[in-house]
């Protein structure tokens, strides 16, 4: 395997370095398409429903139907918005995605397979599955394509004719944020299988963020095979 990492251009050579993320969130395209037509035949249904039960001289029997299913039908749309849209963040740390104040966090490293099923964006980690809406997210999902190729390439499994329509990477897409360094006091060490109890004594991966004991750094990450020695991160 090519080693990438060469290319990169970094300024300073400290071993402890700001972390960076993209936050994406939804396009309104798509969140107003999938809410737009529920809620919209929600509303004409509570209208009508309102019309014929309350207005009208000659209540139908069925309009109070009307206004519960078009309520029903607003209030989905209003919670279908949110499910289609969660922001989506792609950075140093990996991929989260929001829900509320929440932040659901997946290490490149945790990741096993990415790849896509029925227009989504698979994310299959050690613990769990997570997917991301393509047509919710293209940014954010052709963004993680690419750094995923260059982080953890054997966890990639998209095949290119499922991302014809993506648009290309963009240095200026979503909002640049910086963040803290992982959580790493509780994990164990990949080389050694030891549990981290001190941060200070925790070393990462650039490329991919496993972790290890600073005296077990290995000299090629074990779960990405880039060259690690002194280029161990602190966390
Ligand atoms: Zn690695």
């Amino acid at each position: 395997m090519a080693e990438v990492q060469g290319s990169k251009k970094k300024k300073k050579k400290s071993s402890k370095r700001t972390r960076k993320e993209r936050r994406y969130v939804g396009e309104t395209t798509y969140a107003s398409k999938v809410t737009t037509g529920i809620g919209m035949f929600g509303a004409m249904l509570l209208g009508a429903g309102v019309y014929s039960r309350w207005v009208s001289d000659h209540p139908a029997s069925y309009a109070v139907y009307l206004v519960a299913v078009g309520a029903v039908g607003l209030v989905a749309a209003l919670s279908l918005g949110d499910i289609g849209t969660l922001p989506v963040r792609v950075g140093d740390l990996g991929i989260a995605i929001e829900r509320g104040n929440e932040l659901d966090r997946i290490g490149w490293s945790d990741l096993k397979r990415v790849y896509v099923e029925k227009g989504k964006l698979m994310l299959e980690a050690r613990e769990s599955t997570s997917s991301i809406t393509l047509a919710a997210h293209p940014k954010a999902v052709a963004r993680l394509l690419a750094e995923g190729t260059q982080r953890v390439p054997e966890a990639m499994d998209v095949k290119r004719s499922a991302i014809e329509d993506l648009p290309t990477p963009r240095d200026d897409d979503g909002e640049l944020l910086t963040v803290d360094g992982p959580q790493v006091a509780g994990r164990s060490c990949r080389a050694s299988g030891k549990t981290i109890a001190f941060e200070r004594d925790a070393r990462l991966c650039p490329q991919c963020g496993e972790v290890y004991l600073k005296d077990r750094v290995p000299k090629k990450c074990l779960t990405c095979s880039a060259e690690l020695g002194e280029r161990a991160l602190e966390a």
